[in-house]
């Protein structure tokens, strides 16, 4: 079986590296240089428009999907007339656009903070108005990682972001005052079964994923069901195949409010791959090729947790030496506030909080 992918980050090598013991082949798709996946996986290296470029590698592959959420869609469009492509172009589409995807989590009545649409000085100046101070303004497309957003506070905070964003599509929301943010990763095939994984806990810092833990100490069975009964409901509108991500915001009276999507793979999720009895890449392979889902419990009904390794130097023999670590390195030159590789202590141990200091972002 041969997996055509579009992007060629560390989430395509890693659905490369969960492929081979399936027998699955995967070719990337990405118009990058010195894409991390193209160590693992073949790389077709061509830009997003070149029709032929893109029509020869759709009808070399068996199916294709992606893994990085900001290829054009015009281009998914186009690769879906050669080849079978999951998860739906439609999920792509609002998956870019934050406020897609806050209309979409309003259709399926889940929690949504408040916010409102602007896209200049004047509209973002009548949706600070509504909206109110604290509050975040976030572009609607490209922003990830903490990119393209502007925290306000106070007064004093308003020129600055209405100078970097005003004009700019962009949504004004709430500051949510949360107790914890979490993630609900499921897994549909292409007969309309969901699997869930546990919920997981996630803490950010300057925006970019620090560490996740899994299942979630803050999930009660009720905040389990809620996270659940969301994904599922957005798979089912969405009718998606593959694994989605949902990010949600926990409130002190344990409500759950959506932050955003991510329909792909996704880093909150990388604890599966050790922790899980199948991990998010394998399971988002057997999706899209229509192989049945695998087991998604915690291997041995154990805990893991998950540090992203940011902007450093892997130090393989100082981390190796942790007991139960799995590290994974992704081939990828440091670089300020890029992932480099992420290390998962599966079953965790007592002091994996004084670890934490071996994962500083940089
Ligand atoms: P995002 O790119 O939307 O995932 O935002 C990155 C991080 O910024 C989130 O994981 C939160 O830690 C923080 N953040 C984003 N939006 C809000 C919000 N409305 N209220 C509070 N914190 C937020």
């Amino acid at each position: 079986m041969n997996v055509g992918v579009l992007g060629a980050g560390q989430l395509g090598r890693m659905l490369a590296l969960a492929g081979y013991p399936l027998g699955i082949n995967v070719t990337c798709y990405d118009p990058g240089e010195d894409c991390c996946a193209a160590q693992v996986a073949r790389h077709t290296r061509a830009p997003w428009d070149d029709r032929a470029a893109l029509e020869r590698f759709a009808k070399s592959v068996d199916v294709v999907t992606w893994e990085f959420e900001n290829v054009p869609v015009a281009t998914v469009e186009y690769v879906s007339m050669h080849a079978p492509v999951y998860p739906s172009i439609n999920a792509l589409a609002i998956g870019q656009d934050r406020l897609l995807e806050k209309r979409l989590f309003q259709r399926i009545g889940a929690g949504v903070h408040p916010y409102q649409p602007c896209g200049t000085p004047q509209e973002f100046d009548e949706a600070l108005a509504a909206i109110g101070l604290p509050c975040i303004a976030k572009t609607r497309r490209f922003g990830y990682d903490g990119k393209g957003q502007c925290v306000m506070r106070t007064p004093e905070d308003v020129p600055a972001a209405r100078a970097a964003l005003g004009n700019h599509p962009c949504i004004i929301e709430q500051l949510v005052p949360f107790v914890a943010e979490v993630s609900a990763i499921a897994a549909a095939d292409r007969a309309g079964t969901v699997v869930h994984y546990p919920v997981t806990q996630n803490t950010h810092t300057r925006g970019i994923l620090h560490r996740s833990l899994a299942p979630a100490p803050c999930a009660t069975p009720a905040i389990e069901a809620a996270a659940r009964e969301v994904i599922a409901a957005a798979i089912h509108e969405l009718r998606y195949v593959g694994v989605l991500a949902v990010e949600f915001f926990v409130t002190s009276a344990g409500e759950l409010l959506v932050n955003e999507m991510a329909p792909r793979v996704h880093n909150s999720g990388h604890w599966t791959m050790d922790g899980a009895i199948t991990g998010q890449f394998e399971n988002h392979l057997r999706a899209v090729t229509g192989l049945p889902l695998g087991l998604t419990e915690c291997r041995g009904g154990l805990p893991s947790v998950m540090f992203n390794i940011v902007g450093s130097v892997v130090d393989h023999h100082t981390l190796l030496q942790i007991p139960g670590l799995h590290l994974h390195d992704y081939g990828k030159a440091p670089r300020p506030g890029r992932k480099v590789a992420h290390a998962t202590l599966h079953p965790v141990v007592s002091e994996w909080e004084s670890l934490a200091r071996h994962f500083d972002v940089r």
